[in-house]
């Protein structure tokens, strides 16, 4: 049906623009210019509520059940399908900074696989938890503190707690 793809490029879209936006909203407080970074903001804000909402008609959100076990099938298509590809074409293309990128990302998406399994097992009688995200990877950790993250490297002033 073409209002089925016209959800999914609307979802495509809005999720790239939610994040340039915050981006800009991030560069324009740097510049000192508050107003525009709110601005930007609050346009990521609105691009998060069209997401969500062709998400929702895309029947992209269900169970929490089922919801872990589609992230774990994303995560594993990107780690073990998607991400090698793009690895071998950077190579090619001689594009060192973007190899490295896509390679910690990679790792990252693998060993995160181990979290979102974890929480299958825990559903319905999870503990609380903090989580941690690698600000340079992606790389996810549960833990009461912040660690040395074990993708890249980068010391535990790098881990985000969410
Ligand atoms: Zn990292």
């Amino acid at each position: 049906m073409k209002t089925e793809n016209n959800l999914i490029t609307g979802l495509t879209r809005d999720c790239r623009a939610y994040v340039e936006l915050l981006a800009y909203a991030e560069q324009a407080a740097e510049e000192g210019l508050s107003s525009l970074s709110r601005l930007f903001f609050a346009a990521s804000k609105a691009r998060k509520v069209y997401a969500e909402s062709y998400l929702s008609a895309l029947n992209g959100i269900t169970s929490s059940s089922d919801n872990l076990q589609r992230a774990i099938a994303h995560e594993i298509v990107e780690a073990d399908e998607l991400y090698p590809q793009f690895i071998e074409t950077a190579k090619k293309e001689q594009m060192p900074e973007v190899l490295r990128t896509f390679m910690l990302a990679r790792s990252a998406k693998r060993k995160n696989i181990h979290l979102f399994e974890a929480a299958v097992d825990e559903l319905g009688r999870e503990t609380p938890a903090d989580y941690y995200v690698c600000q340079v990877c992606g790389y996810l950790y549960k833990g009461h503190e912040p660690i040395d993250c074990p993708i890249c490297g980068k010391g535990p002033q790098t881990m985000e707690r969410v």
